[in-house]
């Protein structure tokens, strides 16, 4: 997350209008100024980027990450914001969906860009009769947004099936790295410590999976679509679970357990059927996300101890919140 690091730097008009004209003719991708963001995101909060662009294959990634590097204009990436709370303020500096979707399968590999739908990926995975994707199912995010947090569902994740992902690093160039090189763990990776404004950025990922008999494959695909119906708030805006699990213990029973579900503020509240998960159900502000998300880390730590780290991201310039947490 980004609390504690110095938000991106914002562009004036000026500079809006003339980077935005530049990346349209030398790049031929359309930009838009002040985009609002709230409408990228699974929370459906945040405020605008200074300047928004949505990129549709890797050649016109690739470019636009040149060109902000080569501008030094802070780069954030969106993949289909599943993990993030963008702050009411916005974020400042260059904004770029990634919405490349190119795959194909390989034998028993899946090789697809990073704006692939994770879901996407487990159906096609099924389709050409291959084992080891079914838990994308249960995520609503890019595979590039997966690769990035090591995202996982029903005893699996990323890591088991990642053989490498293409990526272009601080210095503009692009290498490849398999999970060990990317240090991915329980929800982390090295790419979640990437400086704010200079992300490292995941072009294209190559799995390994299993073949299996595609009846079998959909058996498991239904039992995890009936398990999040059962267990998740489906259909309300949220970003998934708000705190990492503390090692041997669930974060969502912790929160449950000191009656906390249920607790608001303003248009945002612990979801009644997870405790884990922070819903935007009133048409809340990301300042009431973040209040809610303090609330409860705060009163976890003061009854149980117990320090829970934020899963869900944090972007934005905070700086306006309760004396600014930057
Ligand atoms: C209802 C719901 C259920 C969920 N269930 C689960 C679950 O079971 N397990 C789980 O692990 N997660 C879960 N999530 C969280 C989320 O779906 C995952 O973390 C997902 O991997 C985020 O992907 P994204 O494309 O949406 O990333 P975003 O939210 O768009 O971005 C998250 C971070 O990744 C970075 N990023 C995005 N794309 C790239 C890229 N190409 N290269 C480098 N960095 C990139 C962004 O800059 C940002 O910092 C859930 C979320 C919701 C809303």
């Amino acid at each position: 997350m980004t609390e504690g690091v110095a938000p991106a730097r914002r562009l004036d008009e000026a500079e809006q209008l003339r980077l935005g004209t530049d990346i349209q003719r030398r790049l031929g991708v359309k930009t838009s100024r002040d985009e609002p963001l709230a409408r990228f995101t699974t929370m459906r909060v945040g405020g605008p980027a200074d300047l928004f662009a949505e990129v549709r294959n890797l050649f016109e990634l690739r470019a636009i990450v040149r060109f902000a590097r080569s501008r030094d204009i802070p780069l954030t990436l969106l993949g289909r914001g599943s993990d993030l709370v963008i702050s009411d303020q916005g974020i400042g500096g260059l904004v770029v969906k990634v919405s490349a979707q190119q795959v194909r399968v390989e034998d028993d590999l899946l090789i697809a860009d990073a704006g692939l739908p994770m879901a996407k990926a487990a159906t096609i995975a099924k389709d050409a009769g291959l084992t080891g994707l079914e838990f994308g199912l249960a995520i609503p995010g890019t595979v590039g947004g997966a690769v990035w947090a090591n995202a996982g569902a029903h005893e699996a994740e990323m890591a088991d099936v990642l053989v490498r992902a293409g990526v272009i690093g601080p210095d503009g160039t692009e290498s490849e790295h398999d999970a060990t090189g990317l240090g991915l763990a329980y929800r982390e990776s090295a790419l979640k410590h990437a400086p704010e404004g200079r992300p490292d950025v995941v072009t294209s990922i190559t799995l390994r999976l299993r073949p299996e008999d595609p009846a079998v494959i959909t058996g498991r695909l239904d039992e995890i679509r009936r398990w999040r119906q059962a267990h998740q708030p489906l259909g309300i805006p949220s970003a998934g679970s708000t705190f990492r699990n503390p090692p041997g213990d669930s974060a969502g029973r912790i929160i449950d357990s000191l009656g906390l579900k249920g607790l608001r503020e303003g248009g945002a509240s612990v979801s009644e059927k997870h405790a884990n998960f922070l819903v935007n159900d009133q048409k809340g502000t990301a300042t009431d996300v973040r209040r809610l998300g303090d609330r409860v880390r705060e009163t976890v730590a003061r009854e149980t101890g117990i320090e829970l780290v934020y899963e869900v991201v944090f972007a934005g310039d905070w700086s306006g919140l309760d004396g600014g947490t930057g």
